[in-house]
């Protein structure tokens, strides 16, 4: 049902960016909702399609293009006491349950992300928790691939716990990480022997979808381009297009200095030129070997049509420093924090509001609806910032009819 009311919500969501004004009649606004606090669109402001949810900050890498681990590492040594309550004041299954239930249906794409999602023990509570509010219409989760045997029998209950709603036929989608190929990638990534894990891990994801009827399971490559690997991007595609079964999709994805992995100022995002050199021939391969491979299914051709516009916008953005297109974050897209803050991405990370405070009582829409929240998203509507962050981007172009008609224009050619 989702899937039809999606070109709708684009358009209000559009509207809403565009002109201010929702195309959504007003919802009657909670006495408890004092107009000091809400946003004077209140009841009438759409909540995003695509959330970001940070299930935690914990990560067993040590990867030199995010520093996320450093959250509670550092002070691991000087003061345990630190991380551990660091650590406990992330939000728990059943305050994630709250969430959701306020999000409920608006949620069409959720990540579930970190550090490393997998190391929470409760995963598929929360995940069942999303599918029973919310029934997003994808769902998907990036791994570091260091455990093979722990992703694979989570990733089993998942499926088993997907198929038992009426959310079994949505898409769950498995990204794993790869920057280089044999020691390169342990190298980047700080974990020796991580590399053959991710063939492991590879591996068993792969093999498990033949255990489930219609598992709708997809399993990409995600590779993150830094000045560490910029010379090897070839060599990756080529190792990644060998996996057999080839992968669903493979995603490169520039490193960025974000505030949320810490990397501010650290300099690990090439220079466009650089960038521009080494990314050219991939882009013609991607062409060739997605957009034009007749056994290629529709799903992984509008993806790949999908990124070949975000490598586009991504050289105008290193290039040109500002939004190539009109930047929804915080509009149509957002992040939710492992400790309860809404953002409207992860770059800025500037809170609109925190979901556990008081007055908010877990209501994502107490705090989208905020004053807070409108100066946010008046800053970005200004264009006062700009980055290649991919998840914005792709519902940016979503929300974007000259880039739609781009990727369009792809997927029919
Ligand atoms: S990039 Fe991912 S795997 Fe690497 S340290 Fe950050 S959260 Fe962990
Ligand atoms: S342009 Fe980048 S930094 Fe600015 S709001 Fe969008 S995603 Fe965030």
């Amino acid at each position: 049902m989702l899937k039809f009311l999606l070109p709708l919500k684009v358009l209000n969501l559009k509207a809403f960016r565009t002109f201010g004004v929702a195309l959504t009649p007003a919802r009657l606004t909670p006495a408890r909702l004092s107009p000091a606090h809400l946003s004077p669109a209140r009841g009438s402001l759409p909540l995003p399609i695509n959330y970001t949810v940070s299930v935690t900050n914990r990560c067993n890498a040590r990867c030199k293009t995010c520093n996320i681990w450093r959250l509670y590492d550092d002070c691991d040594e000087e003061q345990p006491a630190l991380r551990r309550s660091r650590s406990r004041s992330e939000l728990s299954a059943d305050e994630f349950a709250r969430i959701f239930e306020s999000v409920g249906k608006s949620a069409y794409w959720v990540t579930l992300s970190g550090g490393e999602p997998f190391l929470r023990s409760d995963l598929v509570e929360i995940y069942d928790a999303l599918a029973r509010h919310c029934s997003p219409n994808i769902v998907n989760i990036p791994t570091n691939a260091t455990a093979p045997r722990l992703v694979e029998r989570r990733v089993r209950e998942l499926l088993e716990v997907k198929n038992k709603t009426k959310k079994g036929k949505s898409d769950l989608i498995l990204n794993l990480s790869l920057d280089g190929v044999g020691s390169l990638h342990d190298e980047i990534r700080g974990v020796a022997g991580n590399f053959e894990k991710f063939v492991a891990t590879y591996e068993r994801l792969t093999a498990l979808k033949q255990d489930f009827e219609n598992p709708r399971l997809r399993v990409g490559v995600h590779t993150v381009v830094s000045n560490f690997n910029l010379d090897r991007l070839e060599e990756i595609y080529e190792f990644v297009q060998g996996l057999n079964p080839k992968p669903d999709s493979h995603i490169f994805e520039v490193a960025e200095e974000r505030v949320e992995l810490g990397t501010v100022g650290s300099g690990v995002t090439p220079d466009y030129r650089s960038f521009a050199a080494a990314f050219a021939p991939l882009r013609e391969r991607i062409k060739r070997d997605y957009l034009k491979d007749p056994e290629a299914d529709f799903l992984a051709r509008v993806t790949q049509a999908f990124r070949l516009e975000y490598y586009r916008l991504l050289e105008k953005v290193l290039t040109e420093r500002r939004q190539p297109i009109p930047c929804y974050a915080g509009f149509a897209s957002c992040q939710i924090s492992a400790y309860g803050d809404v953002w409207a991405c992860c770059v800025r990370a500037e809170p609109l509001g925190n979901l556990r405070a008081g007055t908010a009582d877990y209501d994502f829409a107490w705090v989208w609806r905020s004053r807070k929240a409108d100066e946010i998203r008046a800053s970005v509507r200004r264009g006062e910032c700009c980055c290649p962050l991919a998840n914005a981007a792709y519902t940016s172009m979503l929300c974007d009819f000259s880039a739609l008609r781009r990727v369009l224009g792809r997927v029919v050619r």
